[in-house]
């Protein structure tokens, strides 16, 4: 079935092709950008929220470290201040004797032993140490003068000294609380205790925590990274430097800075901080980032900061990123894949309606046609049976019509036939009176001479009957004639008029089958032949050619004469019925009309021709019944 593509309408392509490459070509920038953006916002939410709780986790371990820190220094603050108490003390500031020194070195040792501190030891307010626990030791402290230190400075001045600092006489690190020692509400001396944290140090690095203490110049003083350790969490100006020189707080060890590569401050005491990947201080190949959180801690100037990694976090955050980038993109390619199918299907589903209408058109126009056609149909079975009715109704008329003709042509052969059967009668009656005569004398050969012509002129009068009734008799279309008994019946039936216009004959024809009722070809050839003699009246020297061929499959039959021709005026009107040129009750013009009808209803033809010698000639074309079967005479 074809369908008229006219139906499918396609929008114009200003329309359907523009917004096309339009979305082909900014849909991947766009969904791209949206992933990156996306993704971007996955990883800062993620990281933010894990910093926030990293942060409230970070406060609890901040305050649980730093009460562990404050109560370890703590421990030993009242320690100076027993000093106070003890008798041989103030004896030995009152008189510094060796017995008395020694006294209070023993009494000294003995409480460092048991306290677990690192040294206690005594100065007098000039700073110069008079008893020490560790007077057994090279490197003891008797007899040295320390009154440079700040924590002797704010003793002997009634504050009390907290100090951490690098030991001059060893160069070991350590804490520092000295009391001034009041006798009588005046102070005679100073009571130092040492003491060591690095057991926190320990207990960080046991339990993976990154925390450091930094003291009031900022100098990182207990760590749990030793890399950290005395580095300055604050930048340090020349002047602070050669202060903290001077005093010999920090030995002789350089006090670099712990510069972070990024500082960002989250909340009050919270940053984050972000250190180079080769820094000393770590090993990764990454930058490294954490969480720094900073308290103070009470009794010093201290401060407590608990250092959280971030690597994780980020990681985690990272990977958020990546997957919600990631969702959204399977999110963006589903819904492009879901719109470019409801797309097609909407296609489908409109090529489909186009198809559907144009096939409806299709019937309903074959539909119409086919009422048209079935229309026709009967228009045309109409017209059928009409002209069925009509050729019925014709071939009854020329059936009337050969008869009239018949009837016709026999009134006019009346005269002649009457004339033909008198000659015999009157014969007759003479040759019978005669031969009675001729038996009544006895002369047997002549009567019986007489009486073979009476026989033959019997005979010659009944063939002439026989030929009138035949051509009377009404024939039909279908049937078989042989020509040559054709012609002979013809000249049989007008021998009168042959003989007496004395004829001369020329025949030169087989003698096929043609497909015609042998009577209406006979028909056919008298009216040929007798218009042909009328034609020749005039004519001293009548001649008739009787000439066949075969020719297409039929036979061809010329019946041409040498008579007055026919005129001009006459050839047009020759076949058509009631035309004659023949006087008074000679014609009745229909033998013609009658022999083209005749021979036409056979599929044959009647024509004339009018040759240049003179005369005419008429050519009678049957169809054969079997071409083959055509032999000459
Ligand atoms: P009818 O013989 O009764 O006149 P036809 O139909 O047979 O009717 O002939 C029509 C006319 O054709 C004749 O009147 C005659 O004038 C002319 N005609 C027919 N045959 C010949 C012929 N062989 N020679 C000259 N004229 C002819």
């Amino acid at each position: 079935m074809k369908c008229d593509p006219s139906l499918y309408r396609a929008a114009p392509p200003s329309l359907a092709v523009k917004p096309r490459l339009i979305r082909h070509l900014f849909l991947p920038p766009l969904v791209i950008a949206l992933m990156i953006g996306l993704g971007y916002i996955g990883f800062w939410v993620s990281e933010h929220y894990g910093i926030r709780s990293l942060s409230e986790n970070g406060q609890r371990q901040l305050e649980l470290h730093a009460r562990a820190v404050e109560s370890e220094i703590s421990k030993y603050t009242y320690l100076p201040s027993l000093l106070e108490l003890e008798s041989s003390v103030s004896k030995l500031l009152a008189d510094p004797s060796p017995e008395h020194r020694q006294t209070v070195n023993e009494y000294l040792e003995g409480l460092n032993r048991r306290s677990r501190s690192r040294a206690i030891y005594v100065m007098d307010t000039t700073g110069r140490v008079m008893a020490t626990s560790n007077w057994r030791d090279v490197d003891s402290y008797l007899g040295e003068d320390l009154s440079f230190r700040a924590y002797f400075q704010n003793a002997v001045r009634g504050q009390p000294g907290r100090f951490y600092g690098i030991g001059s006489t060893n160069g070991e690190p350590g804490y520092y609380l000295a009391h001034g020692l009041e006798e009588h509400g005046k102070i005679i001396g100073v009571a130092v205790v040492k003491v060591r944290l690095e057991a926190m140090e320990e207990r960080w690095q046991r339990a993976r925590l990154e925390a450091f203490v930094s003291d009031e110049n900022g100098i990182i003083i207990l760590s749990s990274d030793p890399a950290r350790r005395l580095k300055s969490v604050v930048p340090l100006s020349d002047e602070t430097k050669e202060k903290l020189a001077r005093s010999l707080q920090y030995y002789w060890f350089p006090l670099n800075e712990l510069q972070p590569l990024a500082r960002e401050q989250l909340a009050e005491g919270e940053e984050k901080l972000t250190f180079p990947a080769n820094s000393e201080l770590v090993s990764d190949e990454e930058n490294i980032s954490y969480l720094s959180q900073t308290r103070p801690l009470s009794d010093t100037p201290w401060n407590f900061t608990l250092l959280t990694p971030l690597q994780d976090l980020r990681r985690e955050a990272i990977n958020q990123g990546i997957l919600v980038a990631v969702a959204f993109a399977l999110v963006a390619f589903l819904l492009i894949a879901w719109n470019e199918r409801r797309k097609v299907i909407a296609t489908r589903l409109a090529a489909r309606e186009a198809l559907q209408e144009a096939n409806n058109q299709l019937e309903r126009r074959i539909t119409e046609r086919t009422t048209d056609l079935r229309a026709s149909n009967e228009r045309l079975k109409g017209q059928i049976r009409e002209r069925r009715l009509a050729e019925e109704t014709l071939r009854r008329a020329q059936d009337e019509l050969v008869q009239a003709g018949k009837l016709a042509a026999i009134g006019q052969m009346s005269t002649s036939i009457a004339h033909e059967l008198n000659q015999p009668l009157a014969a007759l009656r003479t040759l019978s009176g005669n031969t009675v005569r001729f038996l009544e004398r006895g002369q047997l050969d002549v009567a019986s001479t007489n009486l073979k012509t009476i026989n033959e002129l019997i005979d010659r009068m009944g063939r002439i009957t026989a030929s009138l009734r035949s051509f009377a008799r009404r024939g039909d279309d279908k049937g078989q004639a042989s020509l040559c008994k054709a012609v002979d019946a013809a000249l049989q039936l007008l021998c009168g008029r042959v003989e007496s216009a004395h004829l001369q004959l020329h025949r030169d024809f087989a003698d096929p089958q043609v497909q015609i009722d042998q009577t209406r070809l006979e028909q056919i050839l008298v009216n040929l032949i007798g218009n042909a003699l009328d034609a020749m009246q005039a004519q001293p020297l009548p001649e008739l050619w009787l000439e066949g061929e075969e020719f297409n499959g039929k036979y061809r039959l010329r019946v041409r004469d040498n008579g007055h021709g026919i005129d001009a005026e006459a050839r047009k009107h020759l076949f058509e019925p009631f035309f004659t040129t023949k006087p008074g009750e000679q014609g009745l013009g229909l033998g013609l009309t009658l022999s083209a009808s005749l021979a036409a209803a056979t599929g044959g033809h009647l024509g004339v021709e009018h040759p240049a010698s003179g005369g005419t000639t008429f050519v009678l074309s049957l169809p054969l019944v079997s071409p083959t079967h055509a032999e000459p005479i």
